[in-house]
């Protein structure tokens, strides 16, 4: 019987436990799984096939942090530290709603799609008491996209008059968490190997949840067998916070509230002293290593080396679209590289090491690895083919320098569960230009309602 799909021709590089790759190969593909990978041409007995010379074939990335929602809060102090940057936005982002949440995830996610991102996680943690479902349709907009999802229920239970970071009007109170945080996984988390959607749960950060929240929250999770994710280690006023309020650094305060473990992956993770980093890795605690929002918010360099040396698993997050307007995933593997060397030298990470980063890598973080982050007979088709004998690629000696050093290439097939997302660079799931329309509406929405603080930071630039 001819398979679903037969893509040959091209250099395929699997990102298996012996890191195989074949010059020119094929991948094989039935039911939505990888049926074969081999070397050479698939056999003639399997008849017609997709022909791909040109290209390179590499599992699908996978974004282990990212904030949807921001997509249509792009562009705002856009010269600014993190602190008055969140500052600026909270009152933004506490305007926004289930429409507004599902055109911006819908945008933002077609877009992750478009560069090479087959699986994505969202950190979602506002949720306004008037705003609707807004996990909801971010859920349905991935759906519509394509893409394997695995959104976070995040929370903040300490706002400005507790001593918190976020306004008092977008925090919740404890007990509405954790009944909707329970409520997100019965409803929507689908654990089973064909799995499109999973749930985890995510209080924000140190600096917006009590430590009581974190506790019953990293309770809760492990009762539904579900995975835990918040922010870590992005700023060193976070260090200062910790050690004043509980007179520990922020890998202690964690590890004291059951916050350490292989179920538990922590964005950003700047400022992490060797202590820290030790104590991740004896706990397989992981790291989704966000190099773009880093530099755009001045907030530092991650020791993503230094991490990986000591066996801590890491991944690669685009982060919030508000503090990363490219939102590129395939992006964030050349600023991994980049940043890396720029810190420790030509040999910090190799090309293939930037490759594992945002595939298997992060397909770790988000304990998917079974299934996904690599080209394995048995795991799902999810699957880049970047075409790279253009103008910008085609004569870089390695195919895999070109994807991770060259400029992003284009996509000639992008494949979930062995379904086209993206065809010849365009996507084929939703239409680019309704999004564009929406999500440019939702943006102005959501502005026009919170007019009085836009109105603000508009005086402040003239
Ligand atoms: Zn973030």
């Amino acid at each position: 019987m001819a398979p679903d799909l037969l893509l040959d021709g091209a250099t395929v590089v699997t990102m298996d436990g012996g890191r195989t790759e074949h010059a020119v190969g094929h991948v094989v593909i039935e039911n939505g799984r990888i049926a074969a990978v081999g070397a050479g041409p698939a056999p003639e007995s399997l008849g017609p096939r997709t022909d791909l010379s040109g290209c390179l074939i590499t599992p699908g990335l996978v974004n282990t942090h990212h904030h949807l929602y921001q997509w249509v809060t792009r562009g705002l102090a856009v010269d600014d530290g993190l602190f008055g940057w969140l500052t600026t936005l909270y009152p933004i982002w506490g305007r926004i709603d289930a429409d507004v949440v599902g055109a911006a995830a819908e945008a933002g996610l077609a877009w992750l799609a478009r560069t090479g991102c087959t699986t994505s996680t969202d950190h979602h943690y506002v949720f306004p008491a008037d705003g609707g479902d807004v996990l909801g349709a971010e859920i349905e907009a991935a759906r519509r996209v394509g893409l394997r999802f695995m959104p976070t229920r995040g929370s903040m239970d300490l706002g400005r008059k507790d001593g918190g970071l976020p306004p008092d009007h977008v925090v919740e109170d404890i007990d509405t968490i954790l009944a909707a945080s329970a409520a997100a996984v019965d409803a929507h988390h689908d654990p089973g190997p064909d799995s499109m959607l999973r749930i985890g749960l995510a209080p924000c950060s140190p600096f917006s949840v009590t430590g009581e929240l974190l506790r019953q929250a990293a309770a809760l999770a492990r009762d539904k067998g579900v995975r835990l994710h918040t922010h870590l280690a992005e700023t060193t006023d976070e260090e200062q916070f910790c050690r004043e309020r509980f007179g520990r650094t922020p890998v202690e305060y964690m590890e004291s509230l059951g916050w350490l473990g292989p179920d538990v992956w922590l964005a950003h993770g700047i400022h992490f002293d060797d202590d820290a980093i030790k104590r991740l890795a004896e706990t397989g605690t992981g790291v989704a290593h966000c190099p773009t929002s880093n530099a755009r918010l001045g907030a530092g360099i991650a020791r993503a080396v230094d991490l990986r040396a000591a066996g801590v698993p890491v991944g690669l997050g685009v982060d919030g679209a508000a503090s990363n307007e490219a939102c590129s995933l395939i992006e964030e593997l050349r600023h991994a590289l980049l940043f890396a060397r720029a810190r420790g030298g030509p040999l910090a990470l190799a090309v293939r090491d930037a490759l594992e980063l945002g595939t298997i890598g992060g397909a770790r973080l988000l304990g998917w690895d079974d299934q996904i982050g690599s080209l394995e007979v048995g795991k799902q088709a999810d699957i880049a083919v970047w075409r790279l004998d253009g103008l910008g690629h085609a004569d870089i000696v390695d195919p895999v320098a070109a994807l991770v050093l060259g400029a992003a290439p284009p996509l000639e097939l992008l494949l979930v569960g062995g379904d086209p997302v993206v065809e010849s660079d365009r996507l084929v799931t939703v239409d680019e230009q309704d999004l564009t329309h929406r999500a440019v509406a939702a943006h102005g929405r959501l502005l026009a309602r919170a007019g009085s603080v836009t109105g603000q930071q508009e005086r402040n630039h003239s």
